[in-house]
């Protein structure tokens, strides 16, 4: 171990989000590329919205992802507990400490009385922020809120000055500490709000390195103030870019699916996601996107992280995901396909071996076509039905024409002889018989196709007849001219 220890620290208030993905990713490549740590902090203080669902579903998302962390939930570790409510009586020494020390004071203040405050400051073109009102209260006067009954929060004496954040992809940035008004960090229900727990935590967890996203960067010059107020250690700080939509606007639920969750849902692979995640913010050089975990784990630095935002294109990680279906051997893609199948209500869960070998050789076909392995299901569902569903448009362009019905007879006739029954000796049968009566070979095969597929577009024919079989592929030349002799 190098020393360096880094953490994610989510909020269980959702889903792991594409962006939560992205900063949890660069930690972990961080922690790995220097042989360093990685932390999972639960970061639950806020009671209305912190959930177990949620802690667990990010856990799950983080393990899907293939991204583990070296303490925290499941694993332990020395520094725990790993979950901020379980840590409260640790914020309180801290809180204490800074009681003392002149840089807290309780502030009686009520939210409606917060409230009417903004409101006259804006009707009197002041700034907003709380007024320093309960600053320097005396004894009495606090005494005499208590008594009223009022349950005071804490607030951060903020200083003159400006504060700078010396930051690893940003370079410095200077805050006014005029700017900042004297901010909560215990809420009067007694819990720590999020930027006092951060730098309590950061620091007895012994973090060297702070990777978060952008949006945190104004948080840090208050965590600054605390650090330096308790007499602790500065880390050092990260703030990644924000990713936005292609219209460049922030990144949310209108860009589409923004959960990772939703994405292993849609059919897409763990490794395709972290390829394009890395991507979002980090570049090698100026040409290579496929990069292995291993790969990445070797080349991550920080600084080959970009401070402008990053643009999440879905149709490159379609791409990507493409890629990565092609690089995946056919038994292990099988085995995703045969949850998606089976969730289609396609397949059973548990396949018989001839189910097992159908699903195979489907699998082995579509590869090539496909950028989602749910596009297994969408592509190559009438395999697996009793009856084909006909596209309306490749029905009527292609089983009306007035040819096909006796040429679909006597087809029937050709097929049910062949044996043994395989790509080769179809295709030659299909092909002579064109040849036969005078037709082109795509004559034959277009009908045929919407016959046994439904659709105009299907994988090779022959390989799609093979693994129909012959009983199958009868049958549904007979239900095709069945349907053309109702029309
Ligand atoms: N709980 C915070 C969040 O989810 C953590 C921010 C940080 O990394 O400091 O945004
Ligand atoms: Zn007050």
């Amino acid at each position: 171990m190098s020393g360096i220890r880094v953490r994610f620290a989510p909020s269980p208030t959702g889903y792991l989000h594409v962006g939560g993905a992205r900063t949890v990713l660069f930690n972990w490549l961080f922690a790995r590329h220097t042989g360093g740590s990685l932390i999972l902090r639960i970061e639950d203080t806020d009671v209305e919205r912190s959930t177990e669902a949620s802690t667990d579903a990010i856990i799950d998302s983080l393990q899907w992802l293939g991204l583990d962390w070296d303490e925290g939930p499941i694993v332990g570790g020395d520094y725990g507990p790993y979950f901020q409510s379980e840590r409260l009586d640790i914020y309180r020494e801290y809180a204490d400490k800074l009681i003392k020390s002149g840089y807290a004071y309780p502030c009686y203040c009520t939210p409606e009385e917060l409230n009417e405050a903004r409101k006259a400051a804006m009707r009197q073109g002041k700034p907003p922020g709380y007024s320093g009102k309960c600053r320097d209260l005396s004894p009495e006067e606090r005494r005499a809120k208590e008594a009223e009954g009022r349950r005071p929060a804490l607030r951060f004496r903020v200083g003159e000055g400006e504060t700078v954040v010396k930051d690893l992809i940003r370079g410095e940035v200077i805050f006014r500490n005029e700017f900042i008004d004297d901010f909560i960090i215990v809420k009067s229900d007694g819990y720590p709000t999020y930027n006092f727990a951060a730098v309590v935590d950061d620091t007895l967890m012994k973090i060297t390195h702070i990777i978060r996203a952008d949006e945190h960067l104004p948080n840090t010059p208050k965590q600054i103030m605390m650090y330096k107020a308790l007499g602790f250690e500065l880390p050092e700080f990260a703030h990644v870019s924000m990713i936005l939509g292609k219209d460049k606007t922030k990144l949310s639920k209108r860009h589409g699916a923004t959960s990772i969750t939703q994405y292993r849902d849609a059919g897409y692979l763990p490794d395709a996601l972290v390829n394009y995640l890395v991507l979002l913010g980090w570049a090698y050089d100026a040409e290579q996107q496929i990069f292995s975990r291993e790969e990445l784990i070797e080349k991550f630095t920080l600084d080959k992280v970009s401070k402008n935002p990053a643009i999440f294109d879905p149709d490159k990680l379609l791409w990507m995901n493409g890629y990565y279906i092609r690089e995946t051997d056919t038994d292990s893609l099988t085995k995703l396909a045969i949850d998606h199948l089976s969730k289609a209500g396609l397949v059973s869960s548990e396949p018989s071996d001839e189910e097992l070998t159908k699903i195979q050789a489907v699998v082995a076909i579509l590869k090539e076509r496909i950028r989602t392995v749910r596009d297994i299901v969408n592509q190559g569902d009438f395999f697996f039905t009793e009856e084909v569903t006909f596209d309306e448009e490749a029905f009527q362009e292609f089983l009306t024409r007035n040819y096909v019905p006796e040429m679909f007879r006597e087809l029937k006739v050709r097929l049910e002889a062949i044996s043994p029954f395989n790509r080769q000796t179809t295709e030659q049968v299909i092909r002579g018989y064109a040849k036969e009566i005078g037709r082109k070979a795509g004559e034959v095969i277009h009908p045929l196709r919407v016959a046994l597929t439904g659709r105009s577009v299907s994988p090779g024919i022959f390989e799609v007849i093979e693994i129909l079989g012959k009983d199958t592929c009868c049958k549904r030349i007979d239900s095709a001219l069945r349907k053309l002799r109702q029309l």
